[in-house]
């Protein structure tokens, strides 16, 4: 593509996105398609002869379109938001654009630097201890995903425990680590993927408010060491998964800083609302923590992928990632003045992510990311203030940020019916969980353009399915 080609069909492509987010309300949220309709509408073989840039997106229009879930929907209340905004995208572009492989400070030192910068940025927001500053012993890297920043950790505290030995040897079986049932699944797989066995997760009872059992942890502690097991990894979650549940930070931190474990922080979507100072006292026993990550490609307007992962004592991570060929020797990484974020993480390229947080950060600035937040926040207390009034209806669990679980007090099926009747007609879309066993309807509010009108509307609509699902006698 000439460079005239690429000016002008970017053009056109950023009028094309422009006008989606436009008229995106007025989608079905959730893809009305059945499995393989796409593929079947696209053809068997590339094709053999270049095309016009005009058919593409025709086809985008007409072949792909119909496939999309519609994520940035103000009626997309399902799983958790992953909100995104015109800086950041742009800064995505321009990432794109760039085209630098950041593997090496060496190989683009900007998009270390302006990494290290912003992530530093972001712990002074969140009020993380001084220890997770690249300026102190440790420092902060954007990772793809929550799952790739919790296996990181889970490896840098296997590789610590065993004093520099399994990456080399291989794990003996023995280490153990710590969460709660309703920890985020992502542990489970980076148990196995780490080598360390998911079989050794312990996997710790919750409270009434499904939050970690900090005493049942201590015990659990106890017995494995009396079995002569290896307690090596334990992690809290600000905001689990199914239901928001805050984890006491400060109790497991003290039980994990008396036993000498890895402390992780999973603080996937609730992050964000940290950067809120009324909410820094969820972080209450922070300073026991060896590693914090949160997403802000969850709710805090930056698109996917972006999750932001800090260590306290960057050696350790270091420790278990770092591999170094010949192939990519250079001055800087041998003077030991630099970061390479190859270290960091599993891969070894990385995209300028940076970019698109740094957009997001300077566009909105700090006082306008804490106002969106606390509308979202306000807009979720709003609508528990509606269902706490439907005498039809329950909540399950508290709803402290942007989530709300609740429950026609009817039977589980007729709340799967609800919930596949809103989802099937396409005017909104929402999730489900269990929660002591019972079915339950999770509404999650957090995506750019969701004001009170989406949020009343979707009551409305949550309310006249259900009774006419009842009068319906289905
Ligand atoms: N941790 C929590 C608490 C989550 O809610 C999620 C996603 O829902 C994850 C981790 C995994 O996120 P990611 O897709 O970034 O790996």
């Amino acid at each position: 593509m000439s460079v005239e080609d690429f000016r002008r069909y970017g053009k056109e492509m950023i009028d094309w996105i422009a006008d989606y987010h436009e008229k995106v309300d007025r989608y079905p949220v959730l893809s009305q398609v059945k499995p393989g309709e796409i593929e079947a509408s696209l053809p068997d073989a590339a094709p053999v002869q270049g095309e016009d840039f005009e058919a593409i997106l025709r086809d985008v229009d007409e072949k792909i379109l119909p496939g999309v879930t519609h994520w940035q929907s103000p009626h997309f209340h399902a799983y958790f938001p992953a909100n995104t905004s015109g800086p950041a995208i742009l800064g995505d572009l321009l990432s794109a654009g760039l085209g630098v492989q950041g593997m090496l400070w060496s190989t683009s030192p900007a998009c270390t630097e302006v990494e290290t910068r912003v992530l530093d940025w972001l712990a002074d927001l969140l009020g993380l201890p001084d220890r997770y500053r690249s300026t102190a012993s440790g420092g902060g890297v954007i990772q793809d995903t929550a799952s790739s920043a919790i296996l990181c950790a889970l490896l840098a505290a296997r590789e610590r425990d065993s004093g520099l030995r399994t990456n080399r040897e291989g794990c003996g079986g023995s280490q153990v680590a710590y969460c709660s049932t309703q920890t985020h699944s992502s542990l489970e797989k980076a148990m196995g993927i780490a080598g360390l066995g998911r079989a050794n997760l312990r996997q710790i009872e919750v409270d009434e408010h499904f939050a970690l059992d900090a005493g049942k942890l201590a015990e659990q502690i106890r017995a494995d060491k009396a079995a002569g097991l290896r307690p090596i990894f334990a992690c809290a979650t600000l905001g689990t998964t199914s239901s928001n549940a805050l984890d006491p930070i400060a109790d497991i931190g003290r039980i994990c800083a008396a036993e000498g474990l890895w402390f992780h922080v999973d603080a996937a979507m609730s992050g964000t609302a940290v950067i809120c100072p009324e909410y820094h006292y969820l972080h209450d026993g922070i300073e026991y923590t060896d590693s914090y990550s949160f997403n802000p490609h969850k709710w805090m307007f930056t698109n996917f992928d972006c999750s932001c992962f800090w260590v306290a004592d960057r050696a350790a991570l270091i420790n278990a990632l770092s591999i170094l060929p010949e192939y990519l020797l250079n001055e800087a990484t041998a003077s030991g003045a630099v970061f390479d974020y190859r270290d960091w993480q599993v891969p070894l390229g990385r995209r300028f992510r940076a970019l698109k947080l740094w957009f997001v950060l300077r566009y909105y600035g700090v006082e306008g990311l804490q106002y969106h937040i606390r509308r979202h926040i306000e807009l979720t207390r709003q609508l528990a203030e509606w269902i706490e009034a439907d005498e039809q209806f329950e909540i399950v669990a508290p709803a402290p940020f942007n989530l709300v679980c609740f429950r026609h007090r009817g039977s589980d099926e007729l709340n799967k019916r609800i919930l596949d009747e809103l989802n099937d007609s396409g005017d909104l879309f929402l999730t489900h969980t269990k929660l002591n066993d019972l079915f339950v309807l999770r509404l999650c509010i957090g995506q750019s353009r969701t004001e009170l009108e989406h949020v009343e509307r979707a009551w409305r609509l949550i309310t006249e399915t259900a009774r006419w699902l009842r009068t319906d006698g289905r």
